[in-house]
């Protein structure tokens, strides 16, 4: 048990994804604050795992602005892939980084997968520590299940959006509109997953 959290720092400088957070964090009177206040540093995100790269990036916000800290890390694992590129969904397409490079290489990578194969989810895992050294960390998931297109659609979100098919309401992730999405995806999953923790654990 320790007293309740007043302020965060986001390992994040993505001002959506803060006001996505923020949103949700307002109610159990959380304000967020940006690891780009304390340090322009980024961490090397060298886990295997997405749990390990979250951990890394809350312990060195938390180190960096003396406050609890918050990171999340994400990407999709493709199933005829093996999970691939999971982790490394970033730089899936070579460095530098870019989501047309990555989407190019995710298509021609499932060319000859058939339509019944190319089922894919989106994996988002948060890290909340309440100081750098933090031996209880709160670990939440969240997962979007979907399948892998044969050419983009849409123009809204970002990333593997344009290449991402839902079932249900039948259309890309990049056609939902972001408050729909914002609703629905794995990182609102993980969310929701990590406020009931913050109420229960902390
Ligand atoms: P990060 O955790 O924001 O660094 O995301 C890692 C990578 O996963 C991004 O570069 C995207 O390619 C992909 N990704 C994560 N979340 C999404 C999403 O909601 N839509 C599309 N791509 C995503």
């Amino acid at each position: 048990m320790s007293a309740p959290i007043q302020e965060l720092v986001l390992a994040s400088n993505n001002r959506g994804k803060l006001q996505e957070m923020q949103a949700l964090l307002t109610p159990l009177g959380i304000t967020l604050r940006r690891v780009a206040e304390f340090t322009d540093v980024s961490p090397a995100e060298t886990g295997h795992t997405f749990i390990e790269n979250a951990l890394i990036k809350a312990r060195h916000a938390a180190r960096a602005s003396g406050l609890p800290a918050l990171a999340d890390d994400s990407g999709i694992e493709v199933r005829a892939l093996g999970g691939q590129p999971g982790v490394y969904s970033a730089r899936y397409g070579g460095e530098p980084s870019s989501d047309a490079a990555n989407n190019q290489k995710l298509l021609t990578e499932l060319a000859s997968v058939p339509d019944g194969a190319r089922s894919a989810r989106f994996v988002c895992v948060l890290a909340l520590l309440r100081h750098a050294d933090d031996p209880v960390p709160l670990i939440a998931q969240g997962f979007w299940q979907g399948q892998i297109l044969r050419a983009p659609r849409g123009e809204h979100g970002f990333g593997y959006d344009p290449l991402f098919w839902l079932a249900d309401p039948q259309c890309s992730a990049a056609e939902l509109p972001a408050e729909i999405k914002n609703r629905q995806s794995h990182r609102a999953r993980a969310m929701q997953a990590l406020l009931a923790q913050i109420q229960t654990d902390l």
